[in-house]
C-alpha cells in the first residue's frame, strides 16, 4: 500500500504543537491530531483502524476435535458415528439417506 499514505500535515486545530489551549488554565491533548501536532500521517489513528477480529473457524475446525477425549470417542467426524448422512437433494427436493463418504 506504500504510495497512499498521506504526508503528515500540521494539525489545523493546534497549529503543530499538539495541545488543546481553548480551556483557560489548561493544557489539554488536541483530540485532533492526538496531541502528535500533525494529522494524516501513517500513524494517524483515523486512517490505521484496529484490525476487524479474524472470522471464526469453520465448524471442521471446531476446538472440540482438539478434546482428545471426543477426538477418540468419535472415529468419524463426519457422520458423527452414524455410518450414515442425511442431506437434501436439491433437485428433488427430498432428504437423502447415505451412506457416509468418509467412514462407510
Ligand atoms: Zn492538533
Ligand atoms: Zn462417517
Amino acid at each position: 500500500m506504500a504510495g497512499l499514505m498521506t504526508d503528515p500535515l500540521p494539525c489545523p486545530e493546534c497549529g503543530g504543537t499538539g495541545q488543546d489551549l481553548s480551556v483557560p488554565r489548561y493544557v489539554l491533548m488536541c483530540m485532533c491530531c492526538y496531541g502528535r501536532g500533525v494529522v494524516g500521517g501513517p500513524d494517524d489513528p483515523e486512517e490505521n483502524p484496529p484490525a476487524s477480529p479474524p472470522d471464526p473457524p469453520p465448524a471442521w475446525e471446531h476446538r472440540v476435535w482438539k478434546n482428545p477425549v471426543v477426538a477418540a470417542a468419535l472415529s468419524c467426524r463426519y457422520c458423527l458415528d452414524a455410518r450414515r448422512v442425511t442431506r437434501i437433494d436439491e433437485v428433488a427436493r427430498t432428504l437423502v439417506t447415505a451412506d457416509c463418504p468418509v467412514c462407510a
